[in-house]
C-alpha cells in the first residue's frame, strides 16, 4: 500500500474510498470552548486530513459544518474531498427515526450529505429528546429495537483486533479505528485502570528510533496494516503530528512487536451501560 500525505485514500468494496486517517472531534462539551472545535478542523484540513469523524452527540457538529464550509468557500478543498461520518444516537434506532435524525444531522452541518453514517452503539435507549434517559429512580430507561450490530470498532497497539482484523480482510471489509491512541482517560466512560498506551515503553522506544512520537507510531502501526485511524485533537501542534505518519514505517519485525503489545485493554468500555440486554462487549470478537 503506497500511502502518502497527498494521496491516502484505501478502497473500500463498494467502489467507494475512504481517506486512512480522520479527525476525532468527541470532547467533552462541558470542557471545551466554543469554536475550539471550528479552530480545530480548520487546521486539520489546513494540514491535509480529508477525513472528518463526528457525531450529533458531540453537541459540536454545527461547528465541524462550519469549519467545513469555509474551507470551501476558500477554496481550499471541494465538498467531494471531504469524507465525513456521522452517527446515529441511541435514542433513534427505531427505524422510522433514522431518517429524520440524519436530516437533523445535515441541517447541523449544513451540507447536503454526509460520505459515512453509521450506529454508534449498538444500544437502544428510550427514545426522546434527553441524549441520556434515565427514570426518577436514576435508572436508564433502555429500549428494543431489531438491530443489525453495525458500528465502528476500538483498535490500538493494546487492542490489536487480530480475529476481527483477520476476519474482515477475508471479506474485503475495511475497520475504522476509534481512540487510536487510547482515548482522553474521562472517568466517566473510560476503564481509567487499564495503563495509558502512549506511556508504553516500546511504543516510545520506537519513537526515538524513527524520531516521532509514541502517538505516531501507534497510528502508522495501524495504518500500515491497513486500518483507519480517526485520533482526536484540538491542538493545533498535535493535529500535525498526528498526520506526519506518511514519512516512516516500521518493519515487518517491529510490526509484529507491535501486535505483541496486545493486552485486550478496551479503554471505552462503557460500563454503566453492561446490563443492556445488546451490552457488545461481552462477546469476543
Ligand atoms: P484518541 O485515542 O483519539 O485520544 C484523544 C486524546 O489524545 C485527547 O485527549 C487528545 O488531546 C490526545 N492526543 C491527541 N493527539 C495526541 C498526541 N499526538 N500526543 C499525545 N496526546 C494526544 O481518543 P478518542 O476516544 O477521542 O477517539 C478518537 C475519535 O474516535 C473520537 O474523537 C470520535 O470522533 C471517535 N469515537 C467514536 C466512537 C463510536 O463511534 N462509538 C467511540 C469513541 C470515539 P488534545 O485534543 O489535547 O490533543
Amino acid at each position: 500500500m503506497n500511502l502518502s500525505a497527498a494521496k491516502h485514500r484505501i478502497c473500500l468494496n463498494d467502489g467507494n474510498s475512504i481517506p486512512i486517517i480522520g479527525l476525532g472531534t468527541y470532547s467533552e462539551p462541558l470542557a471545551t470552548k466554543k469554536g475550539d472545535c471550528v479552530a480545530a478542523v480548520k487546521a486539520a484540513i489546513d494540514v491535509g486530513y480529508r477525513h472528518i469523524d463526528g457525531a450529533y452527540l458531540y453537541r459540536n457538529e454545527h461547528e465541524v459544518g462550519e469549519a467545513i464550509r469555509e474551507k470551501i468557500a476558500q477554496g481550499k478543498v471541494r465538498r467531494e474531498d471531504i469524507f465525513y461520518c456521522g452517527k446515529l444516537w441511541s435514542t433513534s434506532h427505531e427505524p422510522t427515526f433514522v431518517r429524520p435524525t440524519l436530516e437533523k444531522t445535515l441541517k447541523t452541518l449544513q451540507l447536503e450529505y454526509v460520505d459515512l453514517y453509521i450506529i454508534e452503539i449498538p444500544m437502544a435507549f428510550k427514545p426522546g429528546d434527553e441524549f441520556y434517559p434515565k427514570d426518577e429512580n436514576g435508572q436508564w430507561l433502555y429500549h428494543k429495537t431489531d438491530l443489525c450490530a453495525t458500528w465502528e470498532v476500538e483498535c490500538h497497539p493494546y487492542f490489536t483486533q487480530p480475529k476481527l482484523l483477520k476476519f474482515c480482510q477475508q471479506h474485503d471489509i475495511i475497520i475504522t479505528a476509534y481512540s487510536p491512541l487510547g482515548t482522553a482517560r474521562n472517568p466517566s466512560w473510560v476503564n481509567v485502570s487499564s495503563p495509558p498506551l502512549l506511556k508504553d515503553a516500546y511504543l516510545n522506544s520506537l519513537g526515538r528510533k524513527y524520531n516521532k512520537t509514541a502517538a505516531q507510531v501507534a497510528l502508522r502501526f495501524n495504518i500500515q496494516r491497513g486500518v483507519v485511524v480517526i485520533p482526536k485533537s484540538f491542538s493545533p501542534e498535535r493535529i500535525k503530528e498526528n498526520f506526519q505518519i506518511f514519512d516512516f514505517s516500521l518493519t515487518e519485525e517491529e510490526m509484529k512487536n507491535v501486535e505483541g503489545l496486545n493486552k485486550n485493554v478496551r479503554f471505552v468500555e462503557l460500563h454503566m451501560w453492561r446490563d443492556h440486554p445488546e451490552y457488545p462487549f461481552f462477546d469476543e470478537y
